[in-house]
């Protein structure tokens, strides 16, 4: 039988994030590739009681749950730790991690312990000859590049999020669930807080809807009339490199080659020119709104949908348009 196919499942306050569920749907799919492997699903530290039977729902015919005291909270060190035994214990031939904050930093760590390679931030796989081929996006998203992997495994890969869709829950299936106790780890690093960001706004590399202003905002009152936009279409609130760092809005809202790489199904780029280090960021969203005052700005290349003016007539004009339509 084909070796299992398994999937780090990230939690968040102990609630299994929606990216894991996008893999287990691909996990599945590639799992089918390969001749019929069974999917399995890690989780690491706390972890609510239904969750286990969420992952079995969304496509896990196995769950492995790494518990220990240091792993309450995000730790690098005990994390890949955990990881190094679930793996011991499922001996998977692929290993997908999503492209999240913590998956970026965790992924890496756990292919140098397992002494293997990773192929980082993927928008695509295939299973070919026995093994998993990756697509990612290189040079700042400029081109994709296709990548297999050598004779070690697992294969670890990590996924961008919102590639792949969610799979239909099915409430009938059933995974075995085992639980291993994580033994003493030495931990030099430790999250010892997590500050939520404003509001009820999604997390920007989950959001599904993302509206960023650029330079062009000119102040941080400015982007009252952006987030007003946010609370119609119930998007996530982004922003240029300019925009932060000129003092506007946190860091934590950049979107670009050193911001976050997002990728919404609607993307607004307002007032923001399209430099590449910012489409690095965007440039794989689905559908992509640019409006901006200058016809020839680089974004309108990458715009689905183009709006050559004034963002502050635009905007304000959309916003009550998009809250009329949806009140329909
Ligand atoms: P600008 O380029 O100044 O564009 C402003 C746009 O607003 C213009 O196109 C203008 O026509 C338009 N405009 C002005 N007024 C209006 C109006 N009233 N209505 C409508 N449109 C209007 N950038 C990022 O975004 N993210 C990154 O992660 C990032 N990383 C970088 C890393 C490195 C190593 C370097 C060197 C640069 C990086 N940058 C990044 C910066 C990047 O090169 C650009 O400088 C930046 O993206 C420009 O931001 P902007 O488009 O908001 O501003």
């Amino acid at each position: 039988m084909a070796k299992p196919i398994a999937v780090v499942a990230e939690t968040k306050d102990g609630t299994v994030r929606k990216i894991a569920f996008e893999m287990l749907g691909e996990a599945k799919r590639l799992a089918a590739q390969a001749g019929g492997a069974p999917v399995a699903a890690v989780l690491i530290g706390a972890a609510g009681a239904g969750e286990a039977d969420r992952l079995a729902q969304h496509g896990a015919d196995r769950v492995v749950h790494v518990t220990g005291d240091a792993l309450a909270r995000y730790a690098p060190e005990a994390y890949a730790e955990a990881v190094k035994q679930a793996v011991a214990a499922i001996g998977p031939d692929a290993l997908l991690f999503g492209a999240t904050a913590q998956g970026r930093d965790l992924s890496p760590r756990a292919a140098a312990r397992l002494g293997t390679g990773l192929a980082s931030d993927c928008v695509g796989f295939e299973w070919k000859d026995g093994g998993l081929i990756a697509r990612r996006p290189i040079f700042a998203g400029k081109a994709f590049g296709t990548v297999a992997f050598g004779a070690t495994r697992p294969q670890i890969a990590s996924v961008r999020p919102n590639t792949f869709p969610v799979p239909e829950p099915d409430a009938s299936r059933k995974a075995s669930v085992e639980t291993i106790a994580l033994g003493d780890v030495t931990v030099r690093a430790r999250v010892t807080a997590v500050e939520a960001s404003e509001g009820e706004m999604a997390d920007l590399t989950e959001a599904n809807v993302i509206v960023s202003g650029g330079r062009a905002m000119g102040g941080p009152e400015n982007f009252e009339i952006l987030r007003k936009l946010c609370s119609v279409l119930g998007a996530t609130l982004g922003a240029s490199r300019a925009a932060v760092d000129a003092g506007w809005i946190d860091h934590s809202y950049q979107v670009g080659q050193t911001g976050k790489v997002v990728n919404p199904t609607l993307y607004f780029a307002i007032g923001i020119s399209g430099a590449i280090q910012h489409l690095a960021g965007m440039s794989t969203s689905r559908v992509v709104v640019a409006i901006n005052k200058d016809k020839d700005a680089p974004i309108f290349k990458v715009a689905s949908y183009g709006i050559v003016g004034d963002l502050y007539q635009i905007v304000p004009a959309l916003t009550e348009e998009f809250a009329k339509a949806l009140k329909e």
